[in-house]
């Protein structure tokens, strides 16, 4: 396989979400070519709640991609408080005093991180769908082929460009979601962002405003509840609220479960975003791990392919994504579950805890190690 970024064919980016707007920006910035196709035209809908943690904004705003004037012109809301619930009982609501929750449409997001990789130099080509994908080129619907010297897969659950590296596309075996519920329809707004556990295993149904509309949605990543069984959850939680499912559209994509490919992939084919599998199995955070990985994987391709060095930080994305996926298991298990919402309701430092995780100020490891030690 080629693996040099300097050979006459540009990199190719399949998909223009985070992912793959970052990977383009950071290539095209450093003078690297590098060329991008999605298969929508932008500005495009994305099934999400759009809430970034402050450590997906520390990420943003440091990395330059979005400055943070240009982040507080995105901002729908703010939030620093959360209430956290089982099965319609409030366990606790928690201020925190240091880092807040930022929401914003991925419409608008998405598309001012496309012209962000174009302003930078990437040739952005839209509304070509990649449909096959071998060692040195890709093929869109439209019958064009792109050659790459690198191929970098943003293409996200399901990528197709997975199926290069190990034969088969991305599964995307978790799923989300979300109703969008007009404030002129509701009693009151929502003052903070509600967690509700309990309502099916391994996963939680959200309610955000973001000034205009309620999401509330549902997010589940390895969890052994059917779609079918997750609808029915959300259903009945909107019901019992007084809210007619009926009136409203149900929003629903998949999320990647248990895929996490921790090299990004493999020679000069790289996987950046959901495509890595790159998504918190507890709280189905992926934006913040999107972007991370496309700057990962653009370091990758300048540095002439050297995945070891650029990898090897403990704190990184893939990292976290690795943590979870085991300590998911200590808020998600049925044995364990009660005690857990116990925790959150009688413990400060539990709550204190939950929120460092979604904000993602502080490790898994870090956070167990200090709670229950
Ligand atoms: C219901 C729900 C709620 C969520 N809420 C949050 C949240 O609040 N906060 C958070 O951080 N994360 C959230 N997530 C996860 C988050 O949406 C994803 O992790 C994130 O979008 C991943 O970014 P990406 O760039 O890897 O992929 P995507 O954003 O999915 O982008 C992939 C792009 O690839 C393009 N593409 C796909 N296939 C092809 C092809 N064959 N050819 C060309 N183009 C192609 C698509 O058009 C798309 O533009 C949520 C997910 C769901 C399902």
């Amino acid at each position: 396989m080629i693996n040099n970024a300097k050979s006459k064919d540009p990199t190719l980016i399949v998909g223009g979400g985070p992912a793959g707007a970052s990977c383009a920006w950071k290539l095209a910035s450093a003078g690297i070519s590098c060329i991008l196709i999605d298969k929508a035209s932008f500005p495009r809908d994305k099934v999400c709640a759009g809430t970034l943690s402050a450590r997906t904004a520390e990420i943003l705003t440091s990395s330059g991609i979005l400055p943070a004037p240009e982040l507080e012109a995105l901002k729908l809301k703010e939030y620093r408080t959360i209430s956290l619930w089982n099965r319609g009982d409030l366990l606790r609501t928690f201020t925190s005093q240091h880092t807040s929750v930022r929401i914003v449409s991925r419409r608008e997001f998405d598309n001012v991180l496309i012209d962000k990789a174009s302003a930078a130099g990437a040739r952005i080509v839209t509304g070509e769908a990649a449909v096959s994908a071998d060692s040195s080129s890709v093929t869109t619907l439209t019958g064009k082929a792109f050659s790459y010297s690198n191929l970098v897969g943003a293409d996200g659950c399901g990528s197709l460009v997975r199926k290069v590296i190990s034969g088969k596309r991305g599964k995307g075996t978790g799923i989300g979601f979300e109703y969008f519920i007009p404030l002129t329809d509701l009693d009151e707004e929502p003052e903070e962002i509600q967690i509700h556990f309990g309502y099916f295993p391994y996963g939680y149904i959200w309610v955000i405003s973001d000034g205009e509309k309620v999401n509330i949605g549902t997010g589940a990543v390895g969890s052994p509840a059917s779609p079918s069984n997750i609808i029915f959850a959300l259903k009945g939680f909107l019901e019992a609220r007084g809210i007619s499912c009926e009136k409203y559209q149900l929003h629903g994509a998949l999320l990647p479960s248990r895929e996490l490919d921790r090299n990004l992939g493999k020679g000069n084919i790289y996987l950046a975003g959901d495509a890595a599998g790159l998504v918190d199995h507890v709280s189905g955070e992926g934006i913040g791990h999107a972007v991370e990985s496309g700057f990962l994987v653009a370091e990758c391709i300048s540095s002439g392919g050297d995945r070891k060095t650029v990898l090897k930080r403990k704190d990184n994305c893939i990292s976290i994504v690795r943590q979870s996926m085991f300590y998911r298991h200590l808020l998600f298990s049925p044995f364990t579950h009660g005690t857990a919402m116990m925790g959150l309701r009688d413990n400060e430092e539990y709550a204190q805890g939950y929120w460092n995780i979604i904000s993602g100020i502080e490790s898994y490891t870090e956070m167990f190690s200090r709670i229950l030690t």
